[in-house]
């Protein structure tokens, strides 16, 4: 990223693409897809901000800041969504408000419509043990639609190499469920890219990455991994549930 490419994307930071059609997103999307599939995250980003303006925001979970750090290089000041589901570990919800004290993002934090007693009275105790695909529809997958409302794109962080379900992920495509554009700067990043960038500029990570959780999700529905484990194994563990339904 050079200093003229951010300051191209900074000065676009005021622009939107508010009034566009759903229509017109997505035939931009498939325009520029491909265009970008080999692009460095940084300039996906770049390309983003610069075309989504203030309706462009990025999500993390936590489990380490690399998006954050580099959209935040890219547009300080970027909209960082995070949602709280009321089960996170401690770890997770001071990773957020690290990441909120030191790098120059706007921090977003999401919330489903009931706390968690609000729910165990609807629902009964515990409801991520017997229906843990209602549960996620109910902390995750709702209120993450509900929070975009005011964006016509997002960013994760999914990358190809942690899931087969995920091999698929396009650098920008499309979200037909939530009928906004989806971007993932990070889609051909391996393990060792990440890695690499975290000891380059020192990015936070959630320390139970280094307590035996390489992927963290809610306390309840998370478990530790020995070595050699399949890393996403120690969620939903013991169960067919692979996914909590925010990225299908
Ligand atoms: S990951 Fe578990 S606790 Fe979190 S929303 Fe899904 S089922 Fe509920």
């Amino acid at each position: 990223m050079t200093a003229a490419t951010t300051m191209a994307a900074r000065s676009f930071r005021g622009s939107s693409t508010a009034g566009r059609s759903q229509k017109e997103l997505k035939e931009l999307v498939s325009h520029v897809g491909a265009e970008l599939e080999l692009a460095p995250a940084e300039v996906i980003l770049e390309w983003a901000v610069a075309t989504f303006g203030e309706r462009f925001c990025i999500t993390s979970s936590m489990a380490d800041a690399v998006l954050a750090h580099l959209a935040s290089r890219v547009a300080p000041g970027v909209d960082v969504v995070f949602l709280d589901t009321g089960y996170h570990f401690p770890e997770t919800i001071g990773t957020r408000d690290a990441v909120e004290a030191t790098l120059p993002v706007n921090l977003v934090t999401i919330t489903p419509e009931q706390t968690v007693v609000e729910q165990d009275a609807a629902y009964g105790k515990d409801l991520f043990a017997r229906d843990p695909d209602l549960c996620c529809a109910l902390r995750k997958v709702a209120p993450l639609a509900r929070s975009l409302d005011g964006y016509d794109a997002w960013a994760t962080g999914l990358r190809r190499q942690e899931t087969r379900n995920r091999v698929i992920a396009p650098v920008v495509g499309w979200d037909e469920n939530k009928q906004k554009v989806k971007v993932s700067p990070l889609a051909r990043w391996s393990d060792e890219d990440v890695e690499r960038y975290i000891a380059e500029h020192g990015v936070l990570v959630n320390p139970l990455q280094h307590d035996g959780y390489p992927s963290i999700g809610c306390r309840p529905c998370t478990r530790r991994v020995a070595p050699g484990e399949d890393k996403r194994s120690g969620r939903w563990a013991g169960s067919t549930k692979t996914e909590c339904g925010i990225h299908v």
